[in-house]
């Protein structure tokens, strides 16, 4: 399923007939949705009645979407019968074994989660597929009769709508600062990375730029001190002459002096440069 462009918008002009056809087609649809869910095994059942209220927005939607594939991937039963080398099982919202002549069964995770998601070339559940609908088009029905609310003569109503609107704003916000925090999170933890697998003659470079001897930074060469400096572990000051122009930053600092700890903790020597003079 095309996630982004359901529903499609109907731009036919609305006769009372239409109307009417179409209020019958609606009743018809949630109609089979809610046989569907009542024909689900008990726990998936349970889990999208529970659940599925708490869809006010579009981006509880594809929360909702991501938790129920979850759910799905958790509690699938592995059939043994399907192969004694992986875990398969049947998709436990349509039942269906997939399509292979091959094999029976969905691998899991990943195959189930290809069937679930319509991903690659798999054949998409229609279980799921219907599941989807029926959150997008209830955001989609409670949306438009908040924005019916808000037009109304009744105070209450349209206070009510503004309250909805306000925790729209609130909850994309919200998103926005999660987002962010992951983002920053994972920036940290990638420099963290960074500076633990620096390699010893990138330590041995920072140790003598904090030294700034001209006999220490005589064994490191320029391309390090550059690299170290792309790094932002050193950085080139304006009107320095050669490798004294080079100084460390204070990630350089905390850099070596994780390195310190590290070292101290697993007994290691400190690597120390040799001063050309000292050969
Ligand atoms: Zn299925």
């Amino acid at each position: 399923m095309n996630w982004t462009q359901y529903p499609v918008d109907d731009e036919r002009p609305m006769t009372s007939d239409h109307d009417h056809k179409i209020n019958t087609l609606e009743r018809n649809l949630e109609s089979a949705r809610e046989t569907i869910i009542e024909l689900l095994p008990k726990k998936f059942h349970d889990w999208i009645k529970r659940s599925y209220f708490n869809c006010q927005t579009i981006e509880d939607c594809s929360k909702w979407r991501s938790d129920l594939t979850q759910f799905v991937l958790d509690n699938a039963e592995i059939d043994p019968n399907f192969s004694y080398r992986e875990q398969r099982a049947a998709c436990p919202l349509c039942g269906s074994a997939g399509h292979s002549p091959y094999v029976e069964g969905y691998q899991v995770p990943d195959g189930l989660q290809m069937h679930l998601l319509g991903e690659m070339s798999a054949r998409e559940c229609q279980v799921m597929l219907h599941m989807q609908r029926m959150v997008i088009d209830s955001v989609h029905a409670n949306q438009k009769m908040y924005e019916r609310m808000a037009a109304s003569p009744s105070k209450a109503d349209r206070e009510t709508a503004q309250a909805f609107a306000l925790k729209q704003l609130e909850d994309q916000r919200k998103k926005r600062e999660e987002q962010r925090q992951a983002k920053a999170a994972e920036a940290a933890a990638k420099r963290e990375r960074q500076i633990v697998n620096l390699e010893p003659h990138q330590i041995l470079g920072l140790r003598a730029v904090i030294a700034g001897s001209d006999d220490m930074l005589a064994n490191i060469n320029t391309f390090t001190l550059d690299v170290l400096c792309r790094m932002e572990l050193l950085k080139r000051i304006k009107g320095g002459r050669g490798k004294q122009a080079f100084q460390i930053t204070n990630d350089g600092k905390r850099a070596l002096a994780m390195r310190d700890e590290a070292d101290t903790r697993l007994g290691k020597p400190t690597l120390v440069v040799d001063h050309p003079s000292d050969r």
